[in-house]
């Protein structure tokens, strides 16, 4: 069985199992603003006439309800749906072949989920935008590979040599996106990246041996919490009190604040 390294370019697609060139998905806008006349294809050898008929239904029902969700989600963010669409990377120049069109409306569907998976923890539409921008540079500098951003998201910070440093395991970026701390998350998620500018971020951010003493949250927004939680939006607020309850850098970097305070 090929292994993820030997797809260069191709994603698996989640819910069909099937290989799709990662550069299509780019091509999304194109897909639904394109023009509903049905292109004529030659017949697929082996391919019965009625089995091409169901898939076409098939495309055309996915078209409908991926457009009607790219709307929901672009009025949600404030944003029209061509803007949405453009900020979440999903316009381009690329065309998808008719016979790549299913399981390149899969994969969208797959990204979507995604996004809206982030977004749904924010509270306040600045954040929810700072979400899709963020993502969208993630997955671009992945290379649009959709399995590569959730590893960042969701995978363990690997800190670099500390010594006998105390061991406290930074959140990931998820984490923290869910705390708010959104540029920073995608700052975490970067590192994780074998690119270029992962590479870079992890050297200036998870070799630093300081990086596993800082506190995960900034200080007025752990002052905000407590003091006016609405600005940062109620379940982010209550967030962040909760993790400065258990966490014992916040924890006692805020301790010392109230000190100076007194
Ligand atoms: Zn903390």
């Amino acid at each position: 069985m090929a292994s993820r390294e030997d797809n260069e370019g191709y994603e698996l697609n989640p819910q069909s199992g099937t290989l799709l060139a990662t550069s299509d998905v780019a091509a999304l806008s194109g897909v639904l603003e394109g023009s509903e006349t049905e292109t004529p294809t030659a017949p697929s050898p082996g391919k019965s006439a009625e089995k091409e008929k169901a898939q076409k239904k098939r495309i055309q029902k996915m078209r409908a309800r991926l457009i009607k969700r790219a709307d929901r989600m672009a009025e949600e963010l404030g944003w029209t749906r061509l803007q949405f669409l453009a900020n979440a990377g999903c316009s381009g120049d690329a065309t998808v072949p008719d016979k790549h069109l299913e399981d390149f409306l899969l994969s969208c569907v797959s990204y979507f989920d995604w996004l809206e998976k982030m977004t749904d923890q924010l509270d306040l539409v600045f954040d929810q935008r700072l979400v899709v921008l963020g993502f969208t540079e993630l997955y671009n500098d992945s290379g649009r590979k959709l399995y590569l951003c959730k590893e960042a998201m969701e995978g363990e910070v690997a800190l670099g040599a500390q010594g006998s440093m105390p061991a406290v395991v930074p959140p990931t970026a998820m984490q923290l996106l869910e705390l708010g701390e959104v540029i920073e998350a995608f700052q975490v998620a970067r590192g994780h990246l074998s690119t270029p500018a992962g590479l870079r971020t992890k050297a200036v951010l998870f070799d630093d041996p300081l990086y596993a003493l800082s506190p995960h949250i900034d200080e007025q927004r752990v002052a905000l919490a407590s003091s006016d939680p609405e600005l940062l939006g109620g379940r982010v607020a209550e967030r962040i009190l909760e993790h400065v309850a258990s966490c014992p850098i916040c924890g006692e970097f805020d301790d010392s604040l109230d000190v100076e305070q007194a």
